[in-house]
């Protein structure tokens, strides 16, 4: 803490991450951040399931401790287990509606632990997910500012912001309508929205949680944006002067990861065998000729809708690397016994082809010049990853915010094309399903045609700017000084 004698001291910055991959790598590349600055040390707030999984991707020598909390699995009714991110992402979702919201009880109910663990440690921040709303009050107890992590860019915060207070699709069943008051003309139809936005009277206890998060902001410091000002000013703009929210856009923060061993093991779940392989089989492949195709840590589409993938792959016959979430295949298990996959399919496509069952070093291979474009769920990380690193996409959003982030990518930046998804979707029945033809004209128009080319190019150009942004002098540095300063001139006692 800094003291009167010495008010550029030290800064003790808490950080307490929501248990979903989506959410905690991020968090943890803002501990990195946080660490990297001279008196700066941060504390990561976790469970004992999550710590191995935090202590993989942070380096040794960097100031960040672990303080551990019980996750009151037993008192909500949920599974000891499913604490860690990687239940979150396997299973967590297939349990349905009745189970995520146990699970949600089980995360408000870290409230007593967090407490304890702010008394013991006593930090001068707290830098918590939106997931844990109540934390503004813990925060308060103690005296100590609250900042907010989203998880989202500000495109994705305005928009959700101007639906919920405008409600635009409530006058429109199936056309699509245009954000009230966002910049820009975005349209988006009723079925592209969050549940929690649909179905508001009837009772979603996400909606409550989406509600109490609001208010929850009101009662921050402020709000930490993994973004750049560069790549969206007009919404950065409207969140701080029109939203009225007091923010620092300290990203992108994927470049806190500078080896390659860091690289290779953000998520903590990669083997640096597995990225060699990955890296040595792109070695060999023409710049800008490979297509990457991930749906990140959550989206999980049904055997057909794979198969369906593996047809358009085929007969475009470009080369790709294909990440599913399935389990790697054993020793004696054959291809004919994967459903999900045609017949033949690796035997046919072992020039071109790789694919990789379960996680795979994301940003890795996409900051490869043999990657040309990338096919995202559009998650934000997985955005801001593919921008960062100046990839195009075809966009093919399935959850969450991701339609949102699909129109920054399409409408806004004009560096992707839609595969056409029109369905918020979880786990993606047959009646889903989007056909091989299209998923293939996608794929061509971005990987073999000018179209393709000139996205390409202002891909690039994005990606010169976010790096930019986070090296000394940039937006993003100068950001996370001006809050490191700011907090230190607060924490002067
Ligand atoms: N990720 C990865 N390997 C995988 C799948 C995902 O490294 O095989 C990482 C990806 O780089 C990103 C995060 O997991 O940082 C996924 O976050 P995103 O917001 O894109 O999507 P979500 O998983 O939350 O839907």
């Amino acid at each position: 803490m800094a003291t009167a004698d010495d008010p550029t001291g030290n800064l003790h910055v808490a950080i307490l991450p929501f248990m979903a991959h989506g959410h905690m790598i991020p968090i943890i590349d803002i501990a990195k951040l946080f660490a990297s600055r001279r008196g700066v040390k941060t504390t990561i707030i976790t469970t004992r399931l999550n710590a191995p999984l935090v202590s993989k991707q942070i380096p040794t020598t960097a100031e960040i401790h672990i303080e551990l909390i019980r996750f009151p699995a037993a008192e909500a009714g949920v599974p000891e287990e499913s604490e860690t991110a990687d239940f979150f992402s396997s299973t967590a979702q297939k349990m349905g509606p009745n189970f995520l919201f146990k699970f949600f009880h089980a995360a408000a109910l870290l409230r007593r632990p967090l407490d304890a663990a702010l008394a013991k440690i006593r930090p001068d921040c707290l830098v918590s997910d939106a997931f844990f709303p109540w934390s503004a009050e813990s925060a308060g107890k103690f005296g100590i500012p609250r900042l907010v992590f989203h998880g989202t860019g500000y495109f994705a915060l305005c928009t959700a912001v101007c639906i919920r207070v405008h409600k635009p699709h409530k006058n429109s069943d199936s056309e699509s309508f245009v954000v009230p008051c966002l910049p820009g003309k975005i349209e988006l139809t009723p079925s592209q929205l969050p549940e929690s936005a649909r179905k508001e009277e009837e009772g979603n206890p996400f909606t409550e949680l989406v509600r109490e998060m609001a208010e929850s902001e009101g009662k921050s410091y402020g709000v930490i944006v993994n973004s750049f000002r560069e790549l969206e000013p007009n919404y950065a703009d409207f969140y701080r002067d029109e939203l009225g929210r007091r923010n620092w856009a300290i990203g992108p923060v994927s470049l806190s990861n500078r080896r390659s061993e860091e690289k290779a093991g953000r998520g903590g779940r990669g083997t640096g065998e597995s990225s060699s392989d990955c890296l040595k089989w792109l070695e060999s492949k023409e710049p800008d000729s490979v297509i990457y195709i991930c749906f990140g840590s959550l989206a999980d589409f049904a055997d057909s809708q794979l198969k369906e993938i593996a047809a358009a792959l085929e007969s475009w016959g470009g080369s790709f690397i294909w990440v599913v979430r399935k389990d790697p295949r054993t020793e004696s298990e054959s291809e004919s016994e994967e459903e999900w996959l045609p017949v033949g399919f690796e035997d046919r496509t072992a020039e071109k082809g790789l694919i990789i069952r379960g996680w795979a070093p994301q940003i890795l291979i996409l900051d490869h010049e043999a990657v040309g474009g990338f096919v995202t769920h559009c998650g934000w990380n997985s955005t801001l990853e593919g921008i960062t690193v100046g990839k195009a996409m075809v966009t093919w959003p399935v959850a969450a915010e991701q339609f949102y982030n699909e129109k920054l990518v399409t409408a806004v930046l004009g560096i992707g094309l839609p595969v056409e998804a029109e369905k918020w979707v979880r786990g993606t029945g047959d009646d889903e399903v989007i056909m091989a033809e299209g998923i293939e004209i996608a794929v061509r128009r971005l990987m073999d045609g000018d179209e393709g080319k000139e996205m390409r190019r202002k891909a690039k150009e994005l990606r010169e700017m976010a790096r930019m942004a986070i090296e000394e002098g940039g937006s993003s540095h100068s950001s996370l000084s001006d809050l490191i300063d700011e907090l230190k001139q607060r924490s002067h006692v």
